[in-house]
């Protein structure tokens, strides 16, 4: 089959030819890749970021947002046949250990995430186990919801988590209007009650920001501390869900937060530095938040079949996969770039 395979960090995907995923495990089945959504993670993980963390050994296939029809079981899958369109949450997750048993599919001991510790779906075909299926309604086509896999539930556990917290009259910002961000804002909008301001460097992203549930909009630029504090009377927001994750949204979050605020830091890649005294004098809770589980995507999966949660995204050829990468490093992907094998 065609594969995209990271050899070297730091160096382009070499796509070619590899051996089809073979059944190993009774619970293993290989799925016909429809879709796999390209994630700032992905260049993450080319960069090398996740390399220590991770250890996963070179070459590998990256591609974690994936979505296809199943198209061999093994011999004890009872819930699917072959032909079932089907979304996979990232992880096969073993069902047996106390996280899993909580319901806590990231936390798993003994976890496999496609594209980050095993082959993932940026490919003809990929292996991931029953646990990681959901059966998609015969009138949807996998490639087009891919990208729910990852950006899509990694939105969707920060929303939920920050939901409860967004009474009607609080003030909720949300950093980043890309893959993550623009489905954001429509999951608040269903879970919660807060007035949603966007931030981003791009207007076009910001427009689409407001058309999606956002009530303001606010350009990433020199003067986007002193325009918050104006739409919050000077007090700062009560909420902040950072889907960026630099050195510069880390400190100028701590400077748009109010008295008693949440930070949901959700994208990553910098340092979160705040003196002590502020936390405490502030009451401030900085909360971190990983992917989302299987209920997530299941639940994500019912919003958007109610029509509540559109995904905005385009499509490229596997070929393309270090052209869509590079797209997306520059900041030219709206919404979500899905790669179809
Ligand atoms: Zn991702
Ligand atoms: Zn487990």
């Amino acid at each position: 089959m065609k594969a995209a395979r990271l050899y070297e960090y730091n160096k382009p995907l070499r796509i070619e030819e590899v051996p089809n995923p073979v059944l190993t495990d009774p619970t293993d089945v290989i799925i016909k890749v429809a879709g796999a959504g390209v994630c700032h993670t992905d260049l993450h993980l080319i960069e090398g970021v996740w390399a220590e963390t991770l250890g996963t050994e070179l070459p590998y296939v990256i591609g974690h947002e994936n979505a296809g029809w199943v198209h061999e079981v093994g011999s004890a899958v009872s819930g699917f046949k072959v032909g079932d369109p089907v979304i996979l949450h990232p992880v096969s997750s073993c069902g047996k250990c106390l996280d899993c048993r909580s319901g806590e599919d990231m936390h798993c001991e003994n976890l496999k995430f496609s594209g980050l510790t095993v082959d993932g779906g940026y490919a003809e075909y990929l292996k991931t186990s029953e646990r990681a299926l959901i059966k998609l309604p015969d009138n949807v086509d996998p490639t087009d919801v891919a990208p729910f896999a990852d950006a899509g539930i990694t939105a969707y556990r920060a929303v939920r988590k920050a939901a409860p917290l967004a009474k009607p009259g609080t003030k909720l910002l949300m950093i980043g209007m890309g893959g993550l961000g623009h489905i954001g804002v429509q999951v608040m909008r269903e879970l919660g009650n807060a007035d949603i301001i966007a931030v981003d460097r791009d207007e076009g992203r910001l427009a689409m920001a407001l058309d999606l549930g956002a009530s303001h909009t606010v350009i990433a630029d020199k003067d986007m501390i002193s325009q918050v504090k104006t739409l919050t009377d000077e007090k700062g927001v009560d909420i902040i869900i950072d889907f960026v994750g630099t050195d510069q949204t880390h400190e100028d979050s701590m400077k748009m937060l109010r008295k008693g605020g949440h930070y949901f830091v959700v994208g990553y890649g910098g340092t979160v530095k705040v003196p002590s005294l502020n936390i405490i004098n502030n009451e401030y809770s900085i909360i971190g938040s990983l992917v989302g589980n299987y209920t997530d995507l299941y639940e994500l999966m019912v919003l958007h079949g109610r029509g509540k949660v559109k995904l905005h995204s385009s499509k490229y050829p596997l070929d393309q996969a270090n052209e869509v990468l590079e797209l997306l490093h520059n900041g030219k992907i709206n919404g979500r770039a899905i790669l179809v094998p």
